[in-house]
């Protein structure tokens, strides 16, 4: 059962909403103060609907046939896939990341070696510190 998120325009709130069916289009009320029109948000995390196709694809299990962990070079085909799957420029550590798989290198080296999360950044594309 998926929960939606949906703003009200009086108070500024954003609730969850669960929804039965995904054809079900009926807009809640708001439960505070009883404005209908409520405005459904995109997600918790941000994506668009686009972006929801794509992640679902991604979760296709498909899509994680053939990796095998011990083998650098099947991560790094996957990455890349996943990569063209989201049909975004990758940053320069993502695309490193996989040159070092390709050549042989564990994932674990390869992490320690280029520090914590590089790909963490909120929408406009900004680092976050620490
Ligand atoms: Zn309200």
């Amino acid at each position: 059962m998926p929960i939606y998120e949906y703003a009200c325009d009086n108070c500024r709130k954003i609730y969850s909403f669960l929804v039965r069916s995904p054809s079900e289009h009926r807009t809640p009320k708001c439960p505070k103060c009883g404005k209908r029109g409520m405005k459904r948000m995109l997600s918790s995390f941000g994506i668009s609907h686009t972006d929801e196709d794509r992640m679902e694809k991604l979760s296709d299990p498909s899509m994680f046939s053939g990796i095998d962990e011990n083998d650098p070079k099947s991560l790094a085909r996957f990455m890349r896939k996943m990569g063209k799957e989201l049909g975004e420029e990758m940053p320069e550590e993502f695309d490193e990341m996989c040159r070092r798989l390709e050549a042989g290198e564990s994932p674990e080296d390869i992490e320690q070696s280029m520090g914590e999360a590089p790909y963490a950044s909120d929408d406009s594309g900004k680092l976050y510190e620490g």
